[in-house]
């Protein structure tokens, strides 16, 4: 398996959540925020194209009012009833009005389209070819497709430039009966108008003739149809044009002009990798970073730290040792235990290994006499062959046996026997030194003594002493052809300085001086020195 740690894992799952909590904000970002912001964006664009909107209809709605006022009035409808021209000319007080208004021009047609009195005030015109085009702008109304709403605004191009043509019918005051005409104020949408609406608006609003607006502007501008009042819905296009266009149409739908506002800046940045989100992301990494920190310090560096306590002590047997762990926690909570743990099996070790010594001393001592025994004995040698200093000094070995033993146990009996035994290990024991001198059981009644650094010569003094001691115990053997008294007879044989020691070699020789004392008549140190 790849992340096998618990590090490794915890690191994965860190890794793991930071990305998700990136790509969760990524996602809130994109598909909530972002959104809402577009939205509140585009709330307010409509709101600013609105607000100009709502300026041009005022104006219009004013000479919206004004033409009617005119024009559903019981001398205008008989003036131009009798196709009265002067009247208009002469006795209409109007013109003076409009002028100070700062409207262009006003006509007056009759029902069948022919003029009958009006005035355009822009210079360099041609009053026939306004005329036509105002016939043209199809703003005239036609009596019998009158409606409820009596004045209404069209816009024109007159004379190459873009104007709103304010028409009304021409009625009595009644308002019964059908129109005799149609009365038209000209407004010509030009720097004065846009003064006039600006004050509202913070200025900057530009006009724009056809001629002059891009693919991209005119794509990008809504319709001054569509802007009826604030409550209207506004069908924003996408675009990233500076400013905010409203496109104005003919009776036939055909662009004439707009007029322009500049983009408000959009509330807030709206793209998906934005400041607060990047530092949002940074604050949760650096939290998930934080608290990767904390569960390192309080449970994975602790828990490594048990491990490793753990496996020392597995491996090395050692359980002395105390995991020093700070806190109170869980995880030190575990340590304690496994220290007291460790504590249990320590005592338990040294209870054992104390068990053992006993076990092993007691699997070494002869129950009888309480001398060491031949599997010690066997031990014993082993370990001295395998001690390289041993060859520097020299090692003997005495082999004592009971003379004449068989007899005794036949005469006295095995517990007279064993007696017998028992005081031949205490003469032994007296007569060697503790210090370098080493005495076994080595068999039924025979006995070995191991002398370290011990010469030939010495060793057959001890042998003579242990020899003539249980001699001079005078242990009756009233069976022995050799004396009246329990005797042992001792081969000594002996490995020299410089010589290396072998163990079985220099107990044939033991053997075989035991074997010459036996022979020379018992209790007797016979002895043969081991020079090989
Ligand atoms: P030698 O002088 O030639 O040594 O004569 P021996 O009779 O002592 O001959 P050997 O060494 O062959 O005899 C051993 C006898 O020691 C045989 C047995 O009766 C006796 N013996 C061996 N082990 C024990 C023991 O543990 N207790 C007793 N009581 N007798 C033992
Ligand atoms: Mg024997
Ligand atoms: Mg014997």
């Amino acid at each position: 398996m790849l992340f096998k740690t618990l590090r490794s894992q915890l690191i994965v799952a860190v890794t793991l959540v930071v990305t998700t909590v990136v790509l969760v904000q990524l996602c809130i970002r994109a598909f909530v925020i972002s959104p809402q912001i577009k939205s509140l964006a585009n709330e307010s664009l409509k709101f600013e194209l609105l607000r100009l909107a709502s300026e041009v209809n005022q104006e219009l709605r004013a000479l919206e009012n004004l033409v009617y006022d005119n024009a559903v009035w019981d001398e205008t409808y008989k003036a131009v009833s009798e196709r009265n021209t002067a009247w208009f000319e002469k006795t209409y007080f109007l013109p003076l009005s409009y002028s100070t208004l700062g409207i262009t021009g006003w006509y007056f047609f009759d029902a069948k389209s022919q003029l009958v009195a009006g005035d355009y005030k822009r210079v360099g015109t041609n009053a026939i070819n306004i005329e036509k085009q105002i016939v043209q702008s199809g703003a005239l109304v036609t009596p019998y497709l009158l409606t409820e709403e009596l004045a209404k605004t069209h816009f024109a191009i007159i004379e190459n430039a873009p104007v709103a043509l304010v028409a009304s019918p021409i009625l009595p005051s009644n308002e019964e009966g059908e129109s005799n005409g149609t009365a038209i104020i000209i407004q010509d949408i030009n720097d004065a108008f846009i003064q006039r609406i600006t004050p509202n608006l913070n200025g900057d609003i530009l006009l724009h003739p056809l001629s002059t607006l891009s693919k991209t502007q005119l794509a990008a501008s809504v319709k001054y149809g569509e802007l009826g009042d604030q409550t209207s819905t506004v069908k924003l296009r996408e675009s990233d044009t500076a400013r905010l266009y409203i496109l104005f149409t003919d009776t036939s739908d055909n662009p004439l002009f707009a007029l322009s506002i500049k983009r408000p800046s959009s509330p807030e940045n709206d793209s998906i990798f934005e400041g607060s989100l990047l530092a949002g992301v940074l604050f949760s990494v650096i939290a998930l970073i934080v608290f990767y920190g904390f569960l390192n310090r309080k449970l994975i560096a602790p828990f490594y730290q048990l491990l490793r306590f753990v496996e020392h002590a597995q491996d090395e047997k050692d359980f002395s040792l105390r995991c020093e762990l700070d806190g109170s926690n869980e995880v030190f909570q575990l340590s304690h235990r496994l220290n007291q743990l460790f504590k249990t099996i320590e005592e338990q070790q040294s209870n054992l290994s104390e068990k053992n010594a006993v076990l092993e001393n007691l699997s070494r001592t002869d129950a009888l006499t309480g001398l060491s025994n031949r599997r010690y004995f066997d031990e014993w040698m082993a370990q001295l062959s395998s001690t390289q200093k041993t060859t520097h000094s020299s090692i003997s070995l005495l082999i004592i046996d009971i003379d004449h033993f068989k007899k005794f146990n036949d005469f006295y009996g095995h517990a007279k026997g064993d007696e017998a035994l028992t005081l031949v290990a205490q003469c032994i024991k007296q007569s060697v030194h503790e210090a370098t001198d080493k005495p076994f059981r080595y068999g039924g009644e025979e006995f070995a003594v191991v002398l370290q650094q011990t010469s030939l010569e010495e060793a057959k003094k001890v042998a003579d002493n242990i020899r003539s001691h249980v001699e001079q115990r005078c242990y009756e053997h009233a069976k022995s052809p050799t004396s009246t008294f329990v005797t042992v007879s001792i081969g000594v044989a002996c490995k020299e300085q410089g010589v290396n020691l072998d163990s079985q070699s220099l107990f044939q020789k033991a053997d075989e001086a035991l074997y010459n004392a036996k022979r020379l008549g018992r209790n007797v140190v016979s002895s043969i020195s081991d020079t090989n």
